[in-house]
């Protein structure tokens, strides 16, 4: 016996309160709120674990760069500076899609829903992000 309960098909964004196992409109399986809601954990993990990594990097280099930057190491300083910023960019921007991925996970641990356009953002930073990274990676070697 199957009550029926909130349920979401990650295809066709289906959504209906049903006993339905399978999406209707496209067959896939359909999900339910704790489904939903473990992704959502999931997803806010990730995201943490980016926005510490990121913190954690974002001060090692600016722990090296007042190093680097103390007189007498101009040589060191001239090679390092010209870079500087724009990784600080890049590590800044993936901080900032940690955050976003926080917010989209949290938001599904807390509403049992997912909030596509929240999703979408996420990938679309995502995909920007790696492309941005990319060129940049071609840009410098
Ligand atoms: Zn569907």
């Amino acid at each position: 016996m199957t009550t029926a309960v909130f349920k979401n098909c990650f295809g066709c964004d289906y959504k209906e309160v049903t006993e339905e196992r399978r999406c209707p409109q496209c067959g896939k399986p359909l999900q339910d709120e704790k489904t939903i809601r473990m992704l959502g954990g999931i997803l806010s993990f990730l995201g943490l674990v980016l926005i510490t990594i990121m913190t954690l990097v974002i001060n090692g280099i600016s722990h090296s760069t007042r190093v680097v930057d103390r007189p007498g190491h101009y040589g060191e300083s001239a090679r390092n500076t010209p870079n500087g910023t724009l990784v600080y960019g890049i590590l800044i921007a993936v901080l900032l899609m940690g955050v976003s991925t926080l917010l989209t996970g949290g938001t599904m641990v807390v509403t049992g829903r997912r909030n596509l356009k929240l999703l979408w953002f996420m990938i679309a930073f995502g995909l920007v992000l790696g492309g941005f990274g990319y060129v940049f990676s071609r840009f410098i070697s």
